[in-house]
């Protein structure tokens, strides 16, 4: 009873006093009363708690208190028989003091059980869970050493290898594909490194000997034409009898290496550019004095001089527009962008490709499709596309040839394709494409193509070309679209 619940005290309580009730003789309510030891119930109901709480020691004197209070009752009913204790004999005595003395005996004893037996149980489950939360503990950090772009080995005091990482393991199966994660562990690290024929590498001959000295490490080598960044560190035994060792992590950063040395040249590049652009721009201020000079000593001049004035002053035109492509072509990427339908651009540009078309003798067609979605546009660096791209064609074209910009949506994409019937190109001609300066034209500058493309990819889209020799060319423009920007189409 006291060490059950509120309902159980009750249940067996009522079950003590039924079974005292049917099996007792005389059959008197007082000797119930008395034998079922239901008065001591309301102390044992209110002892319950302490006891649960208290130490062993308290328990076992909260039990003898107990069975003091039982003893008491007991012996006070024969005395309700109207019998007497005055007439005992010395070995009834003696042998009620001696079930006296076991009874208090076994009631401890009980108690020191019970406790031990419970004590045992507990320590037991603390144990099922705190070797339940290491396994877990374990499983975690073996998938998080898994899951790291970083090879991590270890090895013990006798150069074992101890553990090995998913990472590690497929690097060595990339160069030795029959091994086993198996055949690894437990091998001495030095025959590893034999397998992988790694000892040959010059460059290693330092890790090899730090490996067997157990020193710390961390230097980047070259290995196999793969740059590695290796740390290897000892582990130190936290205690007497563990296992010490050391721990390496290789990570391969040949591509990280790659990128900085790319990102290197380029920011060199930049530096280049932004002079090359101050330069060009600064230029302009005295091409335009020379050109309004020009202009005076032509009209002052006789008119014989005519031609060779214009010569003069047509080749400035064309330096000019040779540094206006440049100067745009090494703008900055950010440009101010507005809601714009690509319809607009080409119809707003139509008359002008239309005037061009008609003085070469050629036409120009529009197949629009019937609505676009509205996109974050440049509007003029657009029309420059636009115009860039209709001018090539029609340079690439005898008269009677036909420009055609036609537009279409599909999957996601806003496409202009500008198409013509013109002279179309070779395969190495469409190799150099997009190259800056890459003309085939007496007049040329070979820079309309890479602004179209870095306009283009200022936008987020892709330029592509389709085009054969003789058989007229395709450039296609495609931009891309937000899905939601859908609802918002334009009409034509
Ligand atoms: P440019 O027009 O000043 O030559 P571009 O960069 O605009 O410079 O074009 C580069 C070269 O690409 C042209 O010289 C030409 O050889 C080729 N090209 C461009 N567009 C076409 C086209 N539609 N058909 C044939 N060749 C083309
Ligand atoms: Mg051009």
């Amino acid at each position: 009873m006291l060490y059950g619940s509120f309902r159980s005290r009750l249940v067996l309580g009522v079950l003590l006093l039924v079974c005292t009730s049917v099996f007792h003789y005389p059959f008197t309510p007082l000797h119930i009363l008395l034998d079922s030891n239901i008065l001591i119930f309301p102390l044992v109901f209110s002892l319950a708690k302490r006891f649960k709480r208290g130490t062993d020691l308290e328990k076992i004197s909260i039990m003898w208190g107990l069975l003091a209070s039982c003893t008491l009752f007991r012996v006070l009913t024969p005395l309700l028989d109207g019998k007497s204790y005055s007439g005992l004999q010395t070995d009834e005595i003696v042998l009620i003091l001696s079930m006296l003395f076991f009874r208090f005996l076994l009631g401890g004893l009980m108690i020191y059980l019970i406790e031990s037996a419970l004590d045992k149980l507990e320590i037991d489950e603390r144990m099922a869970h705190m070797s339940e939360k290491f396994k877990q503990e374990t499983d975690n950090f073996q998938q998080i050493t898994n899951m790291v772009p970083l090879s991590i080995i270890s090895i013990d005091d006798n150069y074992k290898i101890t553990s090995i990482n998913d990472t590690m393991m497929k690097k060595l199966e990339n160069r030795l594909p029959n091994i086993k994660r198996s055949d690894v562990l437990f091998l001495p690290v030095f025959d590893l490194i034999h397998k992988l024929k790694l000892n040959e590498e010059k460059e290693l001959d330092r890790l090899l000997e730090i490996i067997f000295l157990k020193h710390r490490f961390m230097e980047r080598v070259t290995c196999s034409g793969r740059v590695l960044h290796i740390f290897a560190a000892p582990l130190v035994p936290q205690a007497p009898g563990q296992i010490g060792g050391m721990v390496l992590v290789i990570q391969d950063v040949t591509e990280e290496e790659l990128i900085r040395s790319e990102l290197d040249h380029v920011e060199r590049l930049t530096l280049v550019g932004q002079m090359a652009a101050g330069i060009t721009h600064e230029i302009r201020n005295p091409m335009a004095v020379v050109r309004g000079f020009l202009q005076l000593m032509r009209e002052k001049s006789s008119s014989d001089m005519d031609s060779y004035y214009q010569i003069v002053m047509d080749e400035l035109d064309r330096a000019n527009s040779i540094i206006t492509d440049f100067l745009s072509l090494a703008q900055s990427g950010i440009s101010s962008k507005e809601d714009g339908n690509l319809h607009d651009v080409i119809e707003e540009l139509a008359p002008l490709l239309w005037a061009d078309a008609n003085l070469r003798g050629q036409s120009v067609e529009l197949k629009l499709c019937d609505s676009l979605p509205v996109l974050r546009l440049n509007i003029k660096e657009i029309k420059q596309v636009v115009l860039n791209l209709g001018r090539n064609a029609m340079e690439a074209m005898e008269p009677k040839g036909v420009l055609t910009l036609e537009t279409r949506c599909e999957s996601g994409m806003v496409e202009l394709l500008v198409k013509d019937t013109g002279c179309g190109m070779s395969e190495m001609e469409l190799e150099k494409l997009f190259v800056p300066f890459f003309t085939t034209k007496d007049q040329g500058t070979g820079l309309g193509l890479p602004l179209c493309l870095s306009i283009v990819e200022r936008h987020g889209g892709t330029i592509s070309v389709d085009s054969r020799t003789g058989a007229g060319t395709v450039f296609t423009v495609s931009f891309p679209y937000e899905a939601q920007e859908k609802a918002t189409y334009a009409e034509v």
